[in-house]
């Protein structure tokens, strides 16, 4: 089962790799966007990791919701809410029981995935982060490495797509050849996942 220092370790993981990547993911956003993705996504996770060191939270739940909450409200771009959103609904999802075990996760993400597409109206082929997360999701029925590869082939996948949401749409044809970095920092965030649970 998983409990909330688990779900502790995985944002803190996550915020790591988000440091680590950041000039990585600014300059895939370099190509089809506005080069901040990568530092969008540092002083988002910059705050998440201050705020669960400030007011800790006591379940698996409210460590998702109050890392949302930091996401949408210290990110200016797309995916702020976007990623607020992932993390809040999927935190709502859970409830507040003190443990949940993969499968409630699993059906959690799937809420959280959906609540995205929802808010940000794209489909999978669409080159965003979509692409990372559906797989993702599907494959954490079969375990969190599943998904963590199934992540990153998503992400990877995006580099031949045509951009039909966010910035990336913009350059029409011009955002063909390029990896998507909402993809790109979404394959890092389920890598994290998987790297937590071991
Ligand atoms: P901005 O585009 O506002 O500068 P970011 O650069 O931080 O925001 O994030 C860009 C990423 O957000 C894209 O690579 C894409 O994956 C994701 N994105 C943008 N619009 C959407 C959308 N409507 N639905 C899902 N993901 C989106
Ligand atoms: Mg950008
Ligand atoms: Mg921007």
């Amino acid at each position: 089962v998983l409990d909330v220092d688990f779900f502790r370790r995985w944002l803190t993981t996550a915020a790591a790799s988000m440091e680590r990547e950041a000039d990585h993911l600014t300059q895939l956003d370099s190509a089809i966007g506005d080069a901040d993705h990568g530092s969008n996504l540092q002083r988002g996770f910059r705050a998440v990791t201050g705020a669960l060191e400030k007011e800790p939270p006591a379940t698996p739940g409210a460590t998702l919701v109050l890392a949302g909450r930091q996401l949408i409200s210290t990110v200016g771009g797309a995916s702020g809410p976007l990623y607020g959103t992932l993390l809040r609904r999927t935190g709502k999802a859970l409830g507040d029981s003190a443990e949940v075990t993969p499968a409630q996760l699993a059906e959690a993400l799937g809420a959280g995935v959906a609540a995205v597409a929802q808010l940000g109206g794209a489909k999978a082929g669409d080159k965003t982060m979509i692409d990372a997360l559906e797989p993702a999701v599907a494959a954490l029925a079969t375990s969190f490495a599943a998904a963590s590869a199934a992540a990153e082939e998503g992400a990877v996948a995006t580099v031949p797509l045509q951009a039909r949401k966010g910035r990336a749409s913009y350059l029409g044809e011009r955002s063909i050849g390029h990896q998507d970095p909402g993809a790109t920092s979404s394959a890092l965030l389920i890598a994290a996942l998987a790297a937590t649970a071991g």
